[in-house]
């Protein structure tokens, strides 16, 4: 297979941009090109306009932002086809649990949406964590959603869709120049620089790839999901750290981000899965030994900071950006002293 040589230079460029902004996470500052993509054999056939049956795939993991997405979509008049994409991993039991499969069914039942879930083995193909030392981020950090991306476009094809949508949000937009690279959110798999980059590339097929949530901040997001849609709040899931029988771990920082924005909007937290459990004095569990090893360096030494002295500068209010405004205050009171990020 050979690619047009625009598309080529397209996808090493976004390799680039990984690099460079994996080097910056780092401190490192090795960012010459060193990938190259091996071709061989015919050139890549390029897809053709197809009819529109005015269906948009949407990617569906039953987390705020989709859910969100979903909503949003039907309100304005679309017709959202939901794709969903179950692929196991090792370190996670997130797409095998029984409340998934009832988020599932009922995102279905409740609002008569198809959903349409095609299976993978790919996250279970490597070890996810096998560079997090060097780089803060495993594998799935940078891969999952061009996964999604691409099994909505499949499924987008098959069913005449012109559009592919994936939710974003403001945190993963977060870019600075450094060193004569731009650098971006470790999550810049579905910024909306790379969401526009990879819609240009498919905009010959007549195909759009995008989102309606980027421009929110998460508890703008999170708002929206328990203000005007409050009938889908209690099937959000977000945490990947939860065990087989659990909805949600309530203890992870996913979690305890969730909740004390909950209770922000006046949403007791037990009412959106079962964050019951959510502790008061958030920072502690993520001091504890067991804690720390669930993170990647840079966020693993702010945790220690936290238990041990006072925070490096800025990261107090960098952590504290996540949250809503009312949830800043909550989480200060509520930790009486203990910083909770
Ligand atoms: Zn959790």
């Amino acid at each position: 297979m050979r690619l047009d040589p625009g598309e080529r230079e397209l996808w090493l460029r976004l390799c680039d941009a990984e690099v460079a902004t994996l080097e910056a996470y780092a401190g490192g500052t090795d960012t010459a090109r060193a990938i190259d993509l091996v071709e061989a054999g015919a050139p890549l056939e390029p897809v053709e306009p197809g009819p529109d049956s005015g269906l948009i795939a949407a990617c569906f993991s039953g987390g705020r932002d989709s859910l969100t997405e979903a909503a949003m979509l039907q309100e304005l008049g679309q017709r959202p086809l939901l794709v969903t994409t179950t692929s196991p991993r090792d370190g996670s039991v997130e797409h095998e649990t029984p409340r998934r499969r009832y988020v599932l069914d009922e995102i279905q039942r409740r609002r008569g949406l198809e959903l349409i879930e095609v299976h993978s083995t790919l996250r279970g193909c490597w070890d996810t964590g096998f560079a997090a030392a060097r780089y803060g981020a495993g594998v799935n950090e940078l891969t999952d959603t061009f996964l999604y991306f691409a099994v909505a476009l499949a499924v987008a094809l098959a069913r005449d869709a012109r559009a592919v949508n994936l939710a974003s949000h403001t945190e993963v937009q977060e870019n600075r120049r450094w060193v004569g690279a731009i650098v971006e959110h470790k999550h810049r798999m579905y910024s909306g620089a790379t969401q526009r980059a990879l819609s240009a590339l498919f905009a010959p097929a007549g195909l759009r790839y995008g989102g309606l949530t980027y421009p929110l901040y998460q508890f703008q997001v999170q708002r929206l999901l328990e203000r005007r849609y409050a009938d889908l709040r209690d099937l959000q899931y977000s945490c990947w750290e939860l065990s087989a029988d659990q909805s949600d771990c309530s203890r992870c920082d996913e979690c305890r981000t969730i909740a004390f924005n909950l209770m922000a909007e006046g949403v007791a937290p037990r009412e959106v899965g079962d964050r019951s459990r959510v502790r008061a004095e958030g920072a502690v569990p993520l001091a504890s030994a067991a804690g720390r090893d669930r993170f990647a360096a840079p966020q693993r030494a702010l945790v220690v900071r936290l238990a041990t002295g006072p925070l490096p500068p800025n990261a107090h209010a960098r952590a504290h950006d996540r949250l809503h405004p009312a949830g800043r205050a909550a989480a200060r009171s509520a930790s009486r002293g203990v910083a909770v990020i």
